[in-house]
């Protein structure tokens, strides 16, 4: 998984994480403070190590992007996963795996192809969409998805 490094804003201490931490409240591992996450909002990347852990423990809706670093529509997707990231932050968890890296779990849900987008609530699949789709358009389908 990919980590985060935050600075507390009340002792500057550079605090490192692994990404899925932003999601749960995280503090400053120097003085407590509750550190202000909402601006370092990213993607969480995934792996075939933590997969099955982060989607069972998610206790928000949460956004999989299969994606491969040779695909070119998965490069035209990355940018707007990236705001997504930022847009949803507290509502959603967007993460994204390399299928070229992580073969376990591309199996494991039966991804055909790239990109692939999972939109998982306890768990299990809810919907998917193959293929990149305009930032407005996964927007507004976030936000159905969350709500729902
Ligand atoms: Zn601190």
């Amino acid at each position: 998984m990919n980590t985060l490094i935050v600075a507390c804003p009340s002792c500057m201490t550079k605090n490192k994480m692994v990404a899925i931490k932003q999601h749960r409240g995280p503090r400053c591992g120097k003085c407590q403070t509750p550190l202000p996450m909402a601006g370092y909002a990213t993607p969480v990347e995934l792996t075939d190590q933590d997969a099955s852990q982060v989607i069972r423990e998610a206790d928000l809706p949460l956004l999989l992007d299969f994606y491969s670093p040779s695909c070119s529509p998965c490069r035209t997707l990355m940018p707007i996963i990236d705001k997504l990231a930022h847009h949803f932050f507290g509502r959603a968890i967007i993460a994204k795996i390399d299928t070229s890296r992580n073969h376990l779990s591309a199996g494991q849900f039966g991804i055909r192809g790239v990109p692939t987008l999972l939109f998982l609530k306890n768990g299990q699949v809810v919907d998917q969409v193959v293929g990149a789709l305009p930032e407005d358009t996964l927007v507004t389908k976030l936000n159905s998805f969350i709500r729902t």
